[in-house]
């Protein structure tokens, strides 16, 4: 075994994301410039740039929802739209000379660890493989589709999308919609589709609980004030993280904190529910709060309440040419169906293949569900750190406090190989004790408590941090002890 990772490590990032972005700019900002970005769209934004449905915004508050060390005084909105934050990363990624390293159009296929060499070769699907001393992969986990398996769907005659490839040929002016799934991204698009479609039917599976989101543009005269006394954003900032912080608090450890939320949640729901006799009671849900993602909307249920607006509850059967079948056997004719039923969350970094030391497939390692080390690495696969991996995700909270958390180790970790020269993995006996212990905590969870994208169909969570943000960036850091040199 060669001893080949150099005073100067090489990087490959997977994505430009959050994620990505932020992994690249703590490297350059520690020294490391051979850095490549690999990105398969042509252009910078992860879920920002993909995500283009009509209403698309982000329910964290932007002053949060952005990086601490590039504070943006000039939001529109304190709850940014999409286009915004993709205008924002933008400038982020020009501004911190992160666009020189990225390849764009470039799709990455699978990586491979070389025990000879101890570097990464990168398959792609355009030029040469890429080989480097250490890969990042940073490609989310809400970036592929997921699609209900319905009988039928291909038998639809009408136009049929999924929010997250948003067909805006489609023009839904006057026409019959069917929406499938009331999640984050639908409680978005319906309030901004309902006034345009004659009509809508939305199909509810399992109803969210919903918040008022505490909304308001943001005048010239903030964003002077913000410019001129930056303390101002600071506050901001600070407020909005104990805000979403306490949400956490509520799941994890103060269980009296939740029964406010959920009284506070009710009235909220029923007023805005208020208008169409028998809604309130169609949306409320059965199952404690937190168990999947509490939702920031003042316009969703207003929107339900419509004329042209009727929520199904009855369960899908089938689709057919013309519609929706429902469990009843109702026909609910449609002229487009609109999938918003989330994404593959739990199937991590696939489909791309990626092989570790020894031939070990990652796919094989995580058959039962994926584990890492703070989500970051994991046992076999040297020199290999996930950004957004498993058990990182934030049932409250705003994940780019937890991307930048993992950059910190990400810079800790390529700065320590720089010093040491072999390439690194995490001690198994490490990385179980530490799984061990998330699972348990995890289990007795609120989480727990109902079927969610949090979890796997045998129920195991990989997606969520079972604690606070804070705890998570306490403890997250890079100790070279946990590591042992591969051999
Ligand atoms: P989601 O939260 O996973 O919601 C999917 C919806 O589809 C659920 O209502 C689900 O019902 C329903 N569904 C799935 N299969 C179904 C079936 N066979 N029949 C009927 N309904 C079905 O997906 P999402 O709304 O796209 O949001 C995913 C995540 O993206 C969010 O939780 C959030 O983290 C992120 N996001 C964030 C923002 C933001 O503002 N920051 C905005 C959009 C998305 P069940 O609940 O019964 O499974």
């Amino acid at each position: 075994m060669s001893t080949a990772a150099t005073s100067t490590p090489s990087v490959a990032v997977i994505g430009t994301g959050f994620g990505g972005i932020a992994a690249t700019i703590e490297l350059k900002r520690l020294g490391y410039d051979d850095i490549v970005v690999l990105e398969k769209a042509s252009s910078p934004g992860g879920v920002w740039r993909e995500n283009t449905y009509p209403g698309a915004a982000c329910d964290v508050p932007s002053p949060f929802y952005s990086y601490s060390f590039e504070p943006n005084p000039r939001w529109p909105h304190r709850f940014s739209r999409q286009p915004a934050i993709l205008e924002y990363i933008n400038d982020v990624v020009d501004k911190y000379d992160v666009r020189r390293h990225c390849r764009f159009d470039t799709e990455v296929l699978g990586a491979a660890f070389d025990d000879a060499t101890g570097k990464w070769t990168i398959e792609v699907d355009r030029g040469e493989p890429v080989v480097v001393d250490v890969l990042v992969p940073a490609v989310g986990q809400l970036s592929r589709p997921s699609y209900p398996d319905i009988p039928g769907s291909e038998t639809f005659e009408g136009a049929m999308f999924h929010s997250a490839l948003w067909d805006h040929d489609v023009d839904l002016r006057g026409k019959r919609v069917a929406v499938i799934g009331t999640g984050a991204s639908a409680i978005q698009f319906v309030p901004a589709i309902q006034p345009e479609v004659g009509q809508l039917s939305v199909f509810q599976r399992t109803p969210p609980y919903l918040l008022g989101r505490p909304d308001r543009e943001f005048s010239e005269l903030h964003h002077k004030v913000f410019e001129r006394v930056p303390a101002t954003q600071l506050v901001e900032r600070a407020t909005w993280y104990g805000m979403v912080e306490s949400l956490s608090l509520a799941w994890v450890y103060a269980k009296p904190l939740a029964a406010v939320l959920r009284a506070r949640s009710k009235r909220h729901m029923r007023k805005g529910a208020a208008a169409k006799p028998g809604l309130f009671e169609k949306v409320w849900p059965d199952y404690p709060m937190g168990c999947k993602r509490v939702l920031f909307s003042d316009d969703y249920l207003p929107a339900l309440a419509q004329d042209n607006v009727d929520v199904v509850t009855d369960r899908i059967r089938e689709i057919t040419p013309r519609g929706v079948v429902t469990a009843d056997g109702a026909l609910h004719e449609a002229d487009v169906i609109i999938w918003g039923t989330g994404f593959k969350a739990t199937e991590f970094l696939s489909p791309m293949r990626i092989t570790g030391s020894g031939g070990r497939k990652l796919e094989d390692e995580w058959s039962l569900g994926a584990h890492a080390y703070y989500g970051l690495t994991v046992p076999g696969f040297p020199n290999m750190l996930v950004m957004y991996g498993p058990n990182t995700n934030t049932g409250g909270g705003s994940i780019i406090y937890f991307l930048e958390t993992q950059a910190r180790y990400v810079g800790d970790y390529v700065a320590h190989l720089a010093t040491t020269g072999a390439p690194l993995a995490v001690r198994p006996e490490v990385e179980r004790a530490y799984d061990q212990k998330v699972q348990e905590k995890l289990s007795g969870s609120v989480w727990s408590a109902c079927t969610s994208w949090y979890r796997q169909p045998d129920g195991r969570i990989t997606t969520n941090w079972p604690s606070l943000g804070i705890e998570y960036r306490t403890h997250a850091r890079f100790d070279p002890a946990d590591y042992e040199k591969v051999s």
